[in-house]
């Protein structure tokens, strides 16, 4: 067992925590260490220490899961020869955030493909009951 490390910045805002995970954890469970930096939409003053990070963490994995859902909409994706699924050359998804603190909407827009109604309103239900109402917009 031996403890490392690591300084996180998530791509979802400024933030940078550091954090620690034992190597021999094949779970890699992180423990929060320290806050390194508060970006100006995390600073409310009841955000501890681990609050902030598990706040920070939910809005980076909401992203990460969504961006993995819509690689699972047929009509925006192709899969290469290795067998690995990808967006359509030209398609893209883009995110935005809205709010403050704990009450951060991600808004995630598809460019270079017209998602059908039916299609937007399938993603969106699927956000709402994996995340909550209210937490993902699709545009
Ligand atoms: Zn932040």
């Amino acid at each position: 067992m031996t403890i490392q490390t690591n300084a996180w910045h998530p791509d979802t805002c400024g933030c940078a925590f550091e954090y620690t995970w034992d190597d021999q954890d094949l779970d890699r469970v992180r423990t929060l260490n320290k806050v390194i930096h508060v970006c100006d939409l995390h600073k409310i003053i009841s955000l501890t220490p681990s609050s902030h990070y598990s706040t920070v963490s939910d809005e980076n994995v909401r992203k990460n899961k969504l961006y993995g859902r819509f690689l699972g909409v047929s009509d925006l994706t192709q899969t290469d020869a290795s067998g690995n699924v990808n967006f359509k050359n030209g398609v893209d998804v883009s995110f935005s955030w809205d709010g403050t603190d704990y009450a951060r909407i991600l808004s995630a827009s598809i460019t270079g493909y017209n998602l059908s109604g039916a299609n937007k309103n399938s993603v969106q239900d699927w956000c709402d009951s994996t995340f909550g109402f209210g937490k993902v917009a699709i545009n």
